[in-house]
């Protein structure tokens, strides 16, 4: 007789019975049951291989994600341990392809370019990334007019209008003549066959109105008027003044029509002493010169007037007064009584004056102020007021500030009115 257990379960391994063997029912179900416990186990053990591959595959993601944590690790150290690049201005480019770069260190480099560099970006004056071993241009730095973070002031057309402008009112016709009317009506200049004035200098002391006066036109024209301060000029690397020039004129014809103001020009338009220079000097010579073939290569009938304010001309080198450069002076002096009382009522326009104050009597007890003291007067009297609880200014909260006023002049700080410590 033969037995198979095939039939019952086809997965579980089968045992032939040799037909001459004998098997008991006890056997039998002892094999059985042997069958079972096997097929217990098969199952147990596809289990574990299943679970020991989801591991597996669990532990492989782990591991690249390692791997490309490695990769980064090693990327950032790799950039730690590469010296920073070299800034540099390109200064002109060789016939061969070789650029002269001036690094902002001083030196020049004939340098090689890096392929992935445009030949196109490689303009003179551009500043670009040099390697710090091989001095290879391996970038042009997009031109950003850094000068606006270097205390350049942009305003699109300034709030400030003739009629806050007090006692100038010759500087202020001779300033129309200048920029307003080339800017307005161009045409005009053209009929006529004469060329404006190229640039414009506001000289006299502190205080006097010039920045005031060249807002204001910059507000009557609808002009950027874009303000930099001489002494932001001087930089303390080679050629960066320069560049800042070049950047401040790009900027204005990008941004036309536009009032370029420097203020304090003397910081770089003093006069050049004939004795052997330093290299600060130098610095400041390139930046003036800069200036003057700014100045030089420029349309005077274009969209883009140049302001300059000193309060030192007698200092101020030649080459810059020359005809066809800052030709046309206007001075400001200290106002007159009248011009005081203009300014005061400019100032008090919004204040809320009791009767009894005369703006006449207070321009005639302020000999030898100017207008920025004359506002700091106002605004004193007003403090005054308020210190005493009054929405009102009295004649007497104007003596107290031409008082504090005169004194802080003498003492450079203004002193702290008694009423503070009572
Ligand atoms: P600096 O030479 O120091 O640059 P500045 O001549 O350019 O001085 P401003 O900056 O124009 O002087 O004036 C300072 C402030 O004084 C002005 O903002 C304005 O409030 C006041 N001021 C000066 N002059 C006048 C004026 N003529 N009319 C009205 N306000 C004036």
């Amino acid at each position: 007789m033969a037995e198979s257990g095939q039939d019952e379960n086809p997965d579980v391994v089968t045992q032939t019975i040799s037909v001459d063997s004998v098997i008991s029912s006890e056997e039998l179900a002892q094999l059985r049951k042997t069958n079972i416990a096997l097929e217990g186990r098969n199952y147990e053990l596809r289990e574990t291989i299943r679970q020991l591959r989801l591991q597996s595959a669990a532990i492989e993601s782990e591991r690249d994600q390692y791997k490309r944590e490695t990769k980064k690790i090693k990327g950032e150290l790799e950039q730690y341990r590469t010296p920073p690049l070299v800034i540099g201005t390109i200064e002109a480019i060789a016939s061969d392809g070789r650029v002269i770069v001036r690094s902002t260190t001083g030196p020049q480099f004939l340098s090689k370019v890096s392929e992935n560099v445009l030949k196109t970006d490689l303009v003179p004056g551009s500043q670009c990334a040099l390697h710090p071993q091989s001095f290879v241009i391996v970038e042009v730095l997009p031109n950003k007019y850094d000068a606006l973070v270097t205390g350049m002031e942009v305003e699109t057309a300034p709030e400030v209008s003739y009629a806050d402008v007090g006692g100038l009112d010759k500087q202020m016709t001779l300033l129309k003549e200048a920029v307003e009317l080339p800017l307005l009506q161009p045409d005009l200049f053209e009929k006529v066959g004469i060329e404006p004035p190229k640039g414009v200098l506001l000289c006299g002391p502190p205080g006097t109105g010039k920045t005031l006066l060249a807002k204001a036109v910059a507000h009557e024209t609808n002009a950027t008027f874009i303000r930099v301060v001489g002494s932001e000029l001087v930089q303390k690397y080679i050629g960066e003044g320069a560049r800042l020039v070049r950047e401040l004129f790009s900027l204005a014809r990008e941004k036309a029509p536009a009032i370029i103001f420097i203020d304090e020009i003397d910081a770089i338009g003093s006069s050049r002493s004939t004795d052997a220079y330093s290299a600060g000097d130098h610095e400041v010579n390139r930046t003036l010169m800069q200036l003057l073939s700014e100045l030089d290569g420029f349309n005077t009938r274009g969209n883009v007037k140049i302001i300059a304010a000193t309060n030192r001309i007698d200092i101020l080198d030649r080459a810059l007064l020359r005809p066809g450069r800052f030709d046309r002076i206007i001075e400001f002096p200290l106002p007159d009584e009248e011009g005081r009382k203009t300014i005061l009522s400019i100032h008090t326009r919004k204040m809320h004056l009791e009767e009894s104050v005369s703006l006449e009597s207070i321009a005639r007890e302020t000999p030898d102020t100017n207008g920025s003291e004359l506002m700091a007067i106002c605004v004193e009297a007003g403090m005054n007021a308020i210190r005493n609880n009054r929405t009102s200014v009295l004649d007497e909260d104007f003596s107290k500030a031409i008082a504090s006023v005169k004194e802080g002049r003498n003492q450079k700080i203004r002193p702290l009115p008694d009423e503070m410590y009572s």
